[in-house]
């Protein structure tokens, strides 16, 4: 199944809780484009020459665990540039379809429901207010500027909305759920039910 929706919408929280109730594996496809800006850095500026992929929630760059390297807010900041570079995406969503083909996935990303795998069985567009994603994004970062924080997701959203990503609207077939006043468990339930009743 796809996850998409807008940054701050919650999609990992919930990509990651569905996952473990449906015992489906995880594909965090940000963290690979965290992780070519992290490579970036590094002078390694060839996508396709990178080896990118995952050692169980470990997020691993030529062999090195660099889960923790990739969440900086200038890795962030980062990823946002190169994700729009098409060698990079090409490179990127070649490597997703090879992972998600080896099994049930709940992949989450900007572009899983559009590029990635159109052809999933569930769809679903995750968003929030503006307001509740930078608030939830300032927790997440452990600041208190929440201002400052909606600047930046409106920028990165605003940077995020080409190569067929979905930041304002619902991939054709996705469910939109508006997860804004809504607990994780709230939103997990709702999406494990139409999971399992899409399978059943
Ligand atoms: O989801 P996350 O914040 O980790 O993603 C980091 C950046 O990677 C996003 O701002 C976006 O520019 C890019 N991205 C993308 N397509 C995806 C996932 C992430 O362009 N499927």
């Amino acid at each position: 199944m796809a996850i998409d929706g807008p940054a701050g919408a919650g999609k990992s929280t919930v990509a990651r809780a569905v996952a473990r109730a449906l015992g489906f594996t995880y594909l965090d496809t940000g963290a690979m484009y965290r992780t070519v800006a992290l490579a970036s850095t590094r002078g390694l500026d060839e996508a396709g020459a990178l080896d990118i992929g995952f050692d169980g929630d470990a997020v691993m760059l030529n062999g090195e665990d660099v889960s923790g390297l990739i969440r900086t807010a200038e890795i962030s900041e980062r990823a946002s540039v190169v994700a729009n570079d098409p060698e990079v995406r090409r490179a990127m969503v070649a490597q997703q379809r090879l992972i998600i083909a080896g099994g049930d996935y709940v992949a989450e990303g900007r572009d899983v429901a559009t590029v990635v795998a159109p052809d999933a069985e569930v769809k679903v567009y995750l968003t929030a207010s503006p307001q509740e994603r930078a608030r939830r994004r300032a927790q997440d970062l452990g600041v208190d500027d929440v201002e400052a924080v909606a600047r930046d997701l409106a920028a990165r959203d605003e940077r995020d909305q080409s190569h067929g990503r979905t930041i304002h609207e619902p991939a054709p077939g996705a469910v939109p759920l508006d997860t804004t006043g809504l607990s994780v468990d709230e939103v997990v339930g709702e999406i494990v039910e139409r999971v399992k009743t899409v399978r059943a």
